[in-house]
Formats: C-alpha cells, structure tokens, sequence
C-alpha cells in the first residue's frame, strides 16, 4: 500500500501538469497510467503534430509538450538508483475506489498495486487508452498475442520466427517499417501484414515504404476478414481469414502482434458513483471537486457549462483543483498566494533555492 497525499489518475498532459500543481503546493501525488508510456493523447495519438496554442510554446509535437511537462514536474516525481520515478506509475489501469472511515481514499489497479489518499484527481482523459483488439474467442488466453512493442534494448519475442502484423493504419505500418529495419538479433525471419483489404489508412509516406518493402519481398500482405484462431498448447498457430472472394484462408504463424490503435474505455470510472453527463464527470468549475467530496476530476475527462477540450483549459482547472484540494487538506493553514519568481519556498520545493 502506497500511502500518499494524492493520486493522479492519467499521466496525460493535464494529469503531469496537475503533478506539478500539487507538488508547488507541498502536496506529494503517486501518477498512474494503463500506457507504457506517460504523455496521453499527445503521445498515443499526435506524437510528431505540431501544436501551436499553448501560451508561451510557439510550436511543438505532442511528444515534446510531454517532455516538456515531465521536465516542469521532475521536481516531484522523484528517481530511484535505476533512474525510475518512484511516483509515475504506467502500466497500471485504477479499477477501483473506495473511502475509508477516516475519509481516506484507497485507489487500486488492475494489475495489483494499491495507494492510500487523501484526494484523487482524475485526469482520464476520455477513459483509459487500450489497444484495439481482435474479436476472437480465445484470442486473450495465448502466450504468443501482442499489442505492445517491446521496449528498445529488451529482446523481440518474434526474433528469427514469422510474426502477422493485424491492421491497416499508422501504427500497423510504422510497425511493419521498424520490424523490417530491426537489428539482425531481433529481426523477425518473415513479416505479414494483415489487413482486410490492400488499402490502407496511413500517412502517404509510410504507405509508400511498406508498397516499397512488399515489391521487394521483404513483407507480405495478406488480405481478408480474421474470422477464428488455430490454438495448441495456448498459443495462436495459425489466423483463419475470410479472403475477399469468400474463401476462406487460413495464415499459419509464430506471433501474432495486433496494432489497431488505441480506444478509450471510461471503463470502471463509471462505477465510482461519480455523476457523469455524456461520459464526462460533472464538476463545479470553481473547484473542479465532483459530486464526491475529495475526487476532483480535470482535463477531457471533467464537464461544466462552457468547458472546451483544450490543453490550456486542463492546465487552468489542474491549478484550481490544486489550490481547492490544498485549501480543503489544511482548513487551518494560511492559502496565500505565492509566485513562483519571488517565493523562496517554491523554489525550495522546485529545488532552485
Ligand atoms: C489529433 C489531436 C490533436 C489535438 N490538438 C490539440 C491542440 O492543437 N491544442 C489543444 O489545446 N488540444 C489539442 N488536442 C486535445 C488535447 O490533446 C487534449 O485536450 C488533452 O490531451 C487532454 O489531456 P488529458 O490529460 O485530460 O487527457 P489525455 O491526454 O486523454 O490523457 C488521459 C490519460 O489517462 C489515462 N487513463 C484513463 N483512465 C485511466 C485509468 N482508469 N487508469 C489509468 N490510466 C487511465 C489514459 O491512458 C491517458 O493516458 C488534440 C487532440 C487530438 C486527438
């Protein structure tokens, strides 16, 4: 159990930014994501897009304004000797929320982990990202179906096997192009792609390099419907296809690795007792607190008349909420407002006194 002043449901841009808000006002807070990877949409869907509207940043990719806002928020994630935030926790889906009797919250993950707070923000975005699947029975109980890339320097399970790439966007595309160009060690022998049809839904420029590594044969594409799996000793042997003609095909592999994008599921959010409107948690647009005393919700994931799904919306509501929480943490202490220029306690806490 991680005890905690806060947690940060969402390493979005408005979840990191509302790490930083928190911690100017001494509150410590645990961030958790389902992505391997913290940045959100910024990073799970416009990585290298330029965005030109957050004041003070002329131009940058979604990727930079992530790193960006982990640079800002470094002072209170702090590294271990491994160099691992010990308070960014990706990998990890919050599924579910409860209160103590002493008005404590106890938040845990699907995957095991559980904190103890004294408030929650939630900065869900749109829900939890997670990647698009296959909808095949038996499909989730195989060893050897993948969604993820495994991380640079980790070894490639596929390495010198046939690996079937499923889709037909971005993603499946930039996948095939990397595995092709991969490290002799962790090259796959054989790379499909597999798509229902030979059009593809992707920037031009990877569209034309995967034409170009199938005209030389370094990639096959294999079209049609996936319609059921070969299963032995709980992994995927081969993908049964409904071919385009109505035949069927059956595509024999080592590992099948799917990569459809990513969906949003506001998933167990909804069974928190929040009052939601279209899927959004209603908030006052004061304090950003929900109808649950101590859950404040920020970003996408909040509602209130006029809100726009702006990033310098979420990072004005991630300042409210802070200074609310804070006000309702210490009834008794002085809220002063300070400055981060002229304050020698913010800077003690940024670390630059
Ligand atoms: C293509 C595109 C372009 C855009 N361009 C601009 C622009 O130019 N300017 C602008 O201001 N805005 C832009 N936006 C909007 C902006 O990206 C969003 O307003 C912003 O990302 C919202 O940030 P957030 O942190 O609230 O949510 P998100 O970025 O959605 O992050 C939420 C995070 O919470 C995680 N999460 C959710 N539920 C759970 C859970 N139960 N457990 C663990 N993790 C969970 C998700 O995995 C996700 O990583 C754009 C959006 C898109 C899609």
């Amino acid at each position: 159990m991680i005890d905690t002043d806060a947690v940060v449901i969402g390493a979005g841009p408005v979840g990191l930014f509302q790490v930083f808000q928190l911690g100017l006002l001494g509150l410590e807070a645990h961030v958790v994501d389902v992505l391997p990877e913290p940045g959100g949409q910024c990073v799970a869907l416009y990585p290298d897009k330029p965005i030109y509207d957050v004041p003070g940043i002329p131009a940058c990719t979604g990727r930079e304004l992530a790193q960006l806002l982990l640079d800002q928020a470094a002072p209170f994630l702090p590294r271990d000797a491994q160099g691992h935030s010990t308070r960014l926790h990706l990998g990890q889906q919050v599924a579910h929320l409860s209160r103590d009797d002493c008005g404590h919250f106890k938040l845990t993950t699907q995957q095991g982990r559980a904190f103890r707070a004294r408030a929650v923000f939630i900065a869900a975005g749109a829900g939890a990202f997670v990647p698009r699947s296959l909808n095949l029975p038996g499909l989730g109980d195989c060893t050897n179906v993948h969604h993820h890339l495994p991380d640079a320097g980790q070894p490639a399970p596929w390495a010198g096997q046939h690996v079937v790439v499923c889709g037909g966007g971005d993603e499946a595309l930039s996948t095939v192009v990397a595995l092709s160009a991969d490290t002799p060690e962790r090259r796959p022998a054989q790379i499909t792609l597999q798509h229902r049809r030979d059009v593809f839904q992707a920037e031009p420029e990877l569209d034309a390099a995967v034409r170009l590594l199938m005209r030389d044969g370094a990639v096959r594409l294999q079209t049609g419907l996936p319609d059921a799996l070969d299963t032995d000793g709980g992994r995927v042997t081969a993908l049964r296809l409904l071919g385009s003609d109505g035949q069927p095909v059956s595509l024999p592999l080592d590992h099948l690795l799917i990569r459809q994008g990513l969906s949003p599921r506001l998933g167990p959010l909804a069974e928190w007792g929040l009052t939601l409107e279209r899927k959004q948690v209603s908030v006052s647009s004061a304090t950003f607190e929900s109808n649950l005393p101590g859950v404040y919700a920020v970003g996408d994931v909040n509602t209130y008349p006029g809100k726009k799904r702006l990033l310098l919306c979420g990072f004005h509501e991630a300042t409210l909420a802070a200074h609310a929480a804070s006000a309702a943490l210490n009834p008794d202490a002085p809220q002063h407002l300070l400055y981060t220029t002229t304050s020698p306690l913010l800077k003690q806490r940024l670390g630059r006194a």
